[in-house]
């Protein structure tokens, strides 16, 4: 049984009939929709250059050839650990051998006046996009609400579609939480540089109405910014109540091994939900990716097969922005020194991050050929060679031992 019909569980009853499962495989899941992607919500399904069809991550006739039960607009409610079964919200019963929990995070909520205001949105569902998108027009004044990976590329989005974008940052810098002060500073100037008028340091207090329609966001230093809509994007909470409420073990996000299982060996947690050990960092991590969610998915399936695939990856990730792809490896945290290198006035550039000479994360901007290797390279825990780095001639590949 899968509870939570997103991208992970998508993966996973993939790779567990690739795998060999041949049992029942039930997928529940409170969205009324299959498993479908959500980078494109802020991206190019949000401005319109995307068919909803495009989205799902398998079409209906998978799960129907695969035979996997597909039980949606259903919300499981309880894990009986005892009796061995899940409950949804409906009363149904389903027994289980093994459960997989995808439920994936839910966006935090700010409770200031005016939040439910018509207006006021916040993105983590097909739905939530579709409603953003139908309001977002070339007239729309938009406020966005924390300058992370949603706000941000929801502001490209909208300025793509000729809005007016004020974004409004609690941090004394954008992607504070992803990335290094340098990588901020590229991003506030591409952002100003488009005509995002980016406010640090700056909370929103309350959302100004007028007959329950936004008009405008009043911040924490008096001004009111007009606006038709605003975004939320302030970060998100791993769904974890099933599991805390079943007695497992949760500390920011549900604690598992490295083979997905948590401390309950038939009840496994994979994506934005878990919480598991990465040993070629040697730490704990609740990652908030699709890479993550894929790979997890491969090593409960192996789990479940009886293979021997603990969960091994550097973790990555990438982001759209205008013509801006940034690719992401490693975690940007605990380095002393940054070396750049490229062009960053045309917008081709890599920031290393490197502990004691050690490379320990990039981020590459409209880079591949930096981002490619780097993934291995911090793998091998690779030192650089200052040298050869500063030798633009010379494959960043190859400026490491
Ligand atoms: P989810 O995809 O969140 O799926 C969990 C599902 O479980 C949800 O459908 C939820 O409704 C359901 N569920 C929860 N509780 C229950 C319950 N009790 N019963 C039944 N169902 C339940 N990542 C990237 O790597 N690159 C990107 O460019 C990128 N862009 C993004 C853009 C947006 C707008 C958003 C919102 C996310 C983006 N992400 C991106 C993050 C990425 O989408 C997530 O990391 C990924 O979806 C995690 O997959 P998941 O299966 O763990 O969780
Ligand atoms: P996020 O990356 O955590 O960014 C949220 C930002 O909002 C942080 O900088 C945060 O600052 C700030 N903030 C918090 N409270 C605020 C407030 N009251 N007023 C103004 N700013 C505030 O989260 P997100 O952008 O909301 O993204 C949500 C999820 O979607 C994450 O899992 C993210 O990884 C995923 N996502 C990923 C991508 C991608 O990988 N390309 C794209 C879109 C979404 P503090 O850190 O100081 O709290």
């Amino acid at each position: 049984m899968i509870i939570g019909a997103g991208h992970a569980a998508a993966q996973a009853c993939v790779s567990l009939r690739q795998q060999g499962w041949q049992g029942r495989i039930v997928l529940i899941g409170e969205e009324p929709y299959l498993p479908y992607q959500r980078p494109p919500l802020s991206k190019k399904f949000l401005q319109g250059e995307l068919d909803e069809g495009r989205l799902f991550v398998r079409p209906a006739t998978f799960y129907e050839q695969q035979n996997i039960e597909c039980h949606l607009s259903s919300r499981a409610i309880r894990i009986d650990r005892e009796k061995r079964q899940v409950e949804t919200v409906t009363g149904e019963l389903f027994d289980f051998d093994r459960v997989i929990i995808a439920t994936g995070a839910a966006p935090r909520k700010i409770y200031i006046p005016g939040i439910d205001a018509e207006g006021v949105c916040e993105l983590r569902t097909m739905r939530d996009s579709l409603e953003l998108r139908a309001r977002l027009t070339a007239q729309s004044k938009v406020v966005i609400v924390g300058a992370g990976y949603i706000g941000l590329e929801v502001a490209a989005t909208a300025r793509a579609l000729g809005a007016k974008v004020t974004a409004i940052e609690s941090a004394d810098r954008v992607l504070s939480r992803v990335t290094s002060p340098e990588m901020s500073r590229f991003f506030q100037d591409l952002h100003r540089d488009k005509g995002v008028d980016i406010k640090l340091g700056e909370t929103v207090t309350a959302f100004e109405t007028e007959n329950g329609v936004l008009t405008g966001c009043r911040l924490s230093n008096g001004d009111v910014a007009p606006a038709t809509i605003a975004v939320v994007g302030i970060g998100v909470a791993p769904n974890v109540s099933l599991a805390e409420d079943a007695g497992l073990p949760v500390d920011n996000g549900i604690v598992v091994d490295e083979y997905t299982r948590t401390s309950d060996l038939q009840i496994y947690a994979i994506g934005d939900c878990s919480n598991h050990p990465n040993a070629l960092l040697d730490c704990r991590l609740r990652l908030e990716s699709v890479p993550n969610a894929l790979e997890q998915a491969k090593t409960v399936a192996a789990t479940i097969c009886g293979k021997d695939l603990p969960y091994n990856q550097i973790p990555w990730f990438w982001s759209d922005q205008y013509e801006v792809k940034l690719q992401t490896a490693g975690m940007c945290h605990g380095y002393d020194q940054v070396l750049l290198r490229g062009d960053q006035e045309a917008r081709k550039f890599s920031a290393s991050y490197l502990d004691d000479g050690v490379l320990i994360a990039i981020d590459a901007v409209n880079s591949p050929a930096d981002f490619l290797p780097a993934k291995k390279l911090i793998a091998d825990k690779a030192r650089v060679d200052l040298a050869k780095f500063a030798d633009l001639e010379i494959p960043y590949k190859d400026c490491f031992k």
